[in-house]
């Protein structure tokens, strides 16, 4: 870090701590303590805070309700046996945000300002970061448009907050999933590989269809010929072909998750072949068709790893043998142990607090 950046602090008399019951925390639903919060003023990242979590006042006209200039990260930190709290990859976070915020034509956020503005709020609240087996702290930094005005422009004022959630132990369901050949997540040119708030919204309508024939989540495929599989809702995909592992590549409409580039790094160190590239809804179906696609799995943040138990394509379901999921499960194994500090982390992606 170049300076030490003044972060104010104006802390709670008492904490709700004492009133959560770890043992049962709703998803997204219980917020620690605290917040940090940043000001972007008159060409400059001021006034740098962290407060106590709770409303805050907008402009009606406030520019990021009306247009969309919003942006968000998604990360988790978590206890080790002894107490240590542990990040993944945090500084990808800080940089990712920061080229979301160039495609919405907003201000970057200095790397060290995102990392001291976590690493002070993780300080004060790091008795909300759970250590039941499972259970982490999800992080939420984002930016949005704090502009009061009407008209089509970029705003010149924002705000950069992070606030955290204790989440309980996950245990992820394996999910149904369907190709969406109709609706498209994102278009070439778009803002697909941005972590962009409006990218969430344009999907919610298809995914609901979706779940109205019975499939928990879509794998979106391309905007022009909706031929080639892009990814899932939050998750980026892999494919297991005849013991190799395929994902499509990022292609400018695929959100570059920080899951998928780490999982994609640790298969090809373990020795298993990777193709990273165009990947065809059909090339899947044959390789099911012929007995050869032994696994289907999303990666990401909140999940790690979710297995997918049936393809839904074309008005016919594909099953996937639940009962065989070696790389996957050996994926998610090797996750959580650096994850938790149980296994030593010869990458450098796990940062202590
Ligand atoms: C956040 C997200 C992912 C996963 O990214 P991670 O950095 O691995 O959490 C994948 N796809 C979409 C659309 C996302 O928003």
């Amino acid at each position: 870090m170049a300076e030490t950046l003044t972060i104010s602090e104006n802390l709670v008399a008492e904490s709700r701590l004492p009133q959560v019951d770890f043992n049962n925390i709703p998803f997204g639903r219980v917020y620690t303590d605290h917040m940090f919060v940043a000001d972007y003023v008159n060409g400059e990242w001021t006034d740098l805070r962290i407060v106590e979590y709770g409303n805050m006042s907008l402009s009606p006209a406030n520019m990021a309700l009306h247009y969309g200039q919003s942006i968000f990260e998604g990360m988790k930190a978590f206890k080790d046996e002894e107490g240590n709290v542990l990040m993944f990859r945090p500084e990808d976070n800080a940089k990712r945000l920061n080229r979301s915020a160039v495609r919405m034509c907003m201000p970057e956020l200095p790397v060290d300002i995102f990392m001291s503005g976590l690493t002070r709020l993780l300080e004060i609240d790091r008795g909300w970061v759970p250590n039941l087996p499972g259970t982490a702290l999800y992080i939420r930094p984002y930016m949005f448009a704090m502009d009061e005005y009407v008209g089509l422009k970029p705003s010149q004022n924002y705000r950069f907050m992070i606030f955290a959630c204790p989440v309980g132990a996950y245990y992820s369901e394996p999910v149904s999933v369907k190709v969406e050949e109709e609706f498209t997540r994102a278009a070439a040119g778009g803002t697909g590989e941005a972590k962009a708030a409006g990218n969430y919204a344009s999907s919610l309508y298809p995914a609901k269809l979706g779940q109205q024939q019975g499939y928990d989540q879509l794998i979106w495929t391309d905007g022009i010929e909706h031929k080639y599989i892009e990814e899932a809702g939050t998750m980026n995909l892999m494919f297991v072909i005849d013991n190799e592992l395929y994902s499509p590549a990022l292609s400018g409409t695929i959100l570059p998750g920080i899951t998928r580039a780490s999982v994609l790094q640790v298969a090809e160190e373990w020795g298993v072949k990777v193709h990273v590239g165009r990947l065809a809804v059909e090339t899947v179906i044959n390789a099911h068709r012929e007995g050869k696609l032994q696994e289907v799995f999303g990666v990401g943040t909140a999940v790690t790893v979710s297995s997918v138990s049936k393809i839904g394509y074309r008005g016919e379901d594909f099953e996937l043998d639940m009962d065989n999921r070696a790389l996957s499960q050996k994926i998610a194994t090797y996750f959580e142990e650096i994850r938790y500090g149980r296994k030593a982390d010869s990458h450098g992606w796990v940062i202590k607090l």
